[in-house]
């Protein structure tokens, strides 16, 4: 068995342990195998061995492994940080943006969802360790866009993303996971249903499940240190 099958089958293993470790279902958690910087073949190796949703950085570099690997049986989901005015691509190429953080983007994406006539799943991007180097809006503000990105008509809003600070410990991630849900929850009690939490990547997806995870982006556990 290739190294990539048998890794995809290894964090297949984890997440199911981990959701049965808090009694949820392993079904209900979306494994995105994270391809940046990952060349085509050993892509096409991941598609064959079952992966079904993968994570993309950079709209350009997504927009060529696209095009030659198609879409058959896959959906290409945008994680990384998106600028206004690539959000016309954005929308062309990708079933869900994990990175929506704020009103301008907000406004531009629905705009070009609409030209294309497309509704356009998006989650919005928390930063909740508050360090200028992240992208993702402030806790704060998470409510407020909520409303707005729920007045749009072309952006289909599903929940929340986020990224905490890299920790070689999972265990100091936790914090930041059981904060993104609680969030999901305030913004729910106003009547925003919000099912979608994308959080956990290779180092910490076991504590992002216990903490109600329902969509992991794990990329060197799968693909091995990028190069
Ligand atoms: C690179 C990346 C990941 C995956 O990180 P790994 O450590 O390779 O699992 C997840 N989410 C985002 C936003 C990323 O940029």
């Amino acid at each position: 068995m290739g190294a990539i099958k048998e890794n995809l089958l290894r964090v297949r293993e984890r997440i199911e342990r981990a959701a049965n470790r808090v009694g949820r279902n392993p079904e209900e958690i979306k494994l995105i195998a994270v391809t940046k910087t990952v060349d085509t073949e050993r892509i096409k190796e991941a598609i064959s061995a079952g992966a079904m949703i993968l994570g993309e950085n950079y709209v350009q570099e997504a927009k060529k492994k696209i095009e030659e690997i198609g879409r058959i049986g896959t959906q290409w989901h945008l994680i990384g940080h998106l600028q206004s005015n690539k959000a016309k691509y954005a929308v062309r190429l990708f079933d869900m943006i994990h990175s929506l953080d704020s009103t301008k983007l907000a406004k531009e994406l629905d705009r070009r969802a609409a030209a294309q006539g497309k509704v356009i799943d998006c989650l919005i991007e928390v930063n909740l360790s508050q360090e200028s180097s992240k992208f993702g809006i402030s806790k704060e503000r998470a409510l407020e866009l909520a409303h707005e990105v729920k007045a749009l008509k072309n952006i289909s809003l599903r929940g929340l993303m986020t990224m905490p600070p890299y920790f070689e410990d999972p265990e100091l991630a936790r914090p930041y996971f059981i904060a993104l849900r609680r969030l999901k929850e305030k913004i729910e009690r106003e009547g925003i249903s919000l099912p979608e939490l994308s959080m956990g990547m290779s180092v910490d997806f076991e504590v992002a499940i216990e903490e109600g995870a329902t969509m992991v982006r794990v990329g060197r556990a799968i693909f091995g240190q990028r190069r």
